[in-house]
């Protein structure tokens, strides 16, 4: 290991073809190798400066049989965004070989993102689980939430057509939020001056929550869903305790959807929060302006 400082290694170290790589037999162990992986690359960037990532001659692209082709066989399938700071393999600590990812800008899911996953869980068996990544800082859903606070002028991300595949779908989840931060703080809330990125926030709880919940709907596997957080790396949910990494299950119906999303609008974090209780209490309920979307 390096001893020079601000170094930090992560090391795919390949064990003995015997006790190499075992692939999850579960959706609940493949869920758990997923959130400790994802738990130490977090880690990685605090004391732990060195990053093991444990791997079968796969990770190389070897095949089981000299000569032969290496069999695809990942543990899970990925939902997540193209942003190049949520790369699967990396924030979950996983080789190739581990993961068939579906990614695309914003994660809506579209009729060829949906047949990816489809293909995935028809014909590779050692799927054990589909997980719906979202993240902070998301350059479409801002995009989508700019295009929703100022629907169709000049500087309307959504006006541009070739971008309209990939913010149509990103309205219904930003409505569910706009609704849920009026629940939480009043009406008046969309005047208060942090409410463009307190939308963004509970939206990309939103869209991640809710496709998760289309999906299980359309996929044959266990889902699960989570938020990337660009700042601690860690996925999970806003309001998890301890903000360990942790996957959640999908929403079972619109009411439970609904309930974490209020939970979600309430735990924003702190500043936001603060200023949109601050706004919200200096205007008496419905003296903003209420045909504000
Ligand atoms: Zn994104």
């Amino acid at each position: 290991m390096s001893d020079e400082p601000g170094v930090r290694e992560v090391v795919w170290r390949q064990q003995a073809a015997d006790d190499g790589h075992q692939r999850p037999a579960s959706a609940a162990e493949a869920r758990l190798r997923l959130e400790r992986g994802n738990a130490a690359f977090a880690a990685a960037g605090d004391e732990d400066r060195r990053r093991i990532v444990t791997v079968g001659p796969h990770a190389f692209g070897l095949p089981n049989l000299p000569g032969g082709d290496l069999p695809q066989e990942p543990f899970a399938a990925v939902f997540g965004c193209s942003d190049a700071r949520v790369v699967p393999e990396l924030v979950f600590g996983q080789a190739l070989n581990d993961l068939f990812c579906v990614r695309v800008a914003g994660h809506a899911p579209t009729a060829s993102s949906l047949a990816s996953l489809q293909f995935a869980v028809r014909n590779l068996p050692t799927v054990r689980l589909v997980v719906v990544v979202g993240h902070t800082g998301c350059g479409a859903m801002i995009a989508a939430v700019d295009s929703f606070l100022r629907p169709a002028g000049a500087a309307d991300p959504a006006a541009a057509s070739e971008l309209r595949a990939v913010l149509d779908p990103l309205f219904a989840p930003v409505t569910a939020a706009a609704q849920a931060l009026a629940d939480v703080y009043g009406p008046a809330v969309t005047g208060a001056q942090d409410y463009r990125p307190a939308l963004v926030d509970t939206a990309i709880v939103a869209h991640a929550a809710l496709t998760a919940m289309m999906l299980q709907r359309a996929v044959a596997r266990p889902m699960a869903w989570g938020v990337y957080d660009l700042a601690t790396r860690r996925v999970g949910v806003p309001g998890a305790p301890g903000r360990q990494p942790r996957f959640s299950d999908p929403p079972a119906d619109d009411r439970a959807l609904a309930g974490l999303l209020r939970t979600a609008a309430a735990e924003l974090p702190r500043s936001t929060a603060v200023e949109l209780k601050r706004s919200t209490a200096v205007q008496p309920t419905g003296s903003g302006d209420a045909t504000r979307p």
